[in-house]
């Protein structure tokens, strides 16, 4: 049995990854209590991807330990499915089933995984499309989309399953500059509702805005972490000061 802790948070302690030789993640703690959002910030190459994927176990670790939505993602008896069941995840390139239709998109896991019936599924379906404003899109299918009406539908899908946690890995980086606030306010709203979040971004207005912690990630470690204002509004490290006048 894996052990219950965190119920809707997340818990990292001493997280490693390599890839060959190559270690990407060198020891990484990181706490998300239920309800926070979380901003993971820094450069390209630095990790930040690597430890969201790690978080779902779209990566597996290669040491410490993992605690999400109460499972215990580093037992090597966790059940992953019922544990990915928990967790939603956007991605930069929206990843959306492009055979399907924008509400099957919403109901073939709410189906497969968690077992709803066609038509429950599609209610659940239906009840966030029009969340995010794409109510009348549901038969169109993702080509027939802008990106940000994609991104609007993998948030959707990812809701739809319920999930006690969001990732989000850039989930404006690819977006026309005029979508990307669309997005971003669906996100604001999530907070606001009391989902757990951990955002990779640079979007420095909005991590500022709406993260409860902010998390400066370089080269594999977190050089710095805290609130927005001071990690961000304040920064104490020089690579943090470097990095924001970069990205600023
Ligand atoms: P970030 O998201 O901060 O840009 P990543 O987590 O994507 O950083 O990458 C961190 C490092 O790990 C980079 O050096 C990248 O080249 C390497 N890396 C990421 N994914 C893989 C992979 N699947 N195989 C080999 N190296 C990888
Ligand atoms: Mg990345």
């Amino acid at each position: 049995m894996t052990a219950t802790i965190a119920p809707a948070g997340v818990q990292i302690t001493g997280l490693r990854k390599s890839y060959g030789s190559n270690e990407v993640l060198k020891g990484i703690d990181l706490t998300v209590n239920p309800g926070q959002v979380v901003c993971l910030i820094g450069p390209s190459g630095s990790g930040k991807s690597t430890l969201l994927r790690c978080i779902n176990l779209l990566e597996q670790p290669n040491g410490g330990t993992i605690h999400v939505a109460g499972f215990d993602a580093t037992d090597e008896d966790v059940d992953v499915d019922a544990m990915r069941a928990h967790v939603g995840m956007v991605f930069q390139q929206f990843n959306l089933f492009p055979h399907l239709t924008v509400l099957q998109n919403c109901t073939v896991a709410q189906e497969k995984v968690l077992k709803r019936s066609r038509a429950e599924a599609e209610a659940v379906a239906r009840k966030h499309l029009s969340a995010v404003g794409l109510g009348s899109f549901q038969s169109r299918y993702p080509v027939e989309l802008s990106g940000g009406q994609q991104q609007r539908v993998a948030i959707a899908r990812a809701l739809s399953m319920d999930p006690k946690l969001m990732l989000f890995d850039e989930p404006t980086s690819a977006l026309d500059p005029e979508t990307v606030g669309d997005v971003l306010a669906i996100m604001r709203g999530l907070a606001q509702d009391g989902m757990t979040m951990v955002v990779v971004t640079h979007e420095m207005a909005f991590a500022r805005e709406v993260a409860d912690h902010v998390v400066f990630m370089d080269r594999g470690v977190v050089v710095e972490q805290g609130h927005p204002d001071q990690v961000i509004g304040n920064p104490k490290e020089p690579r943090t000061q470097d990095f924001l006048r970069r990205v600023l």
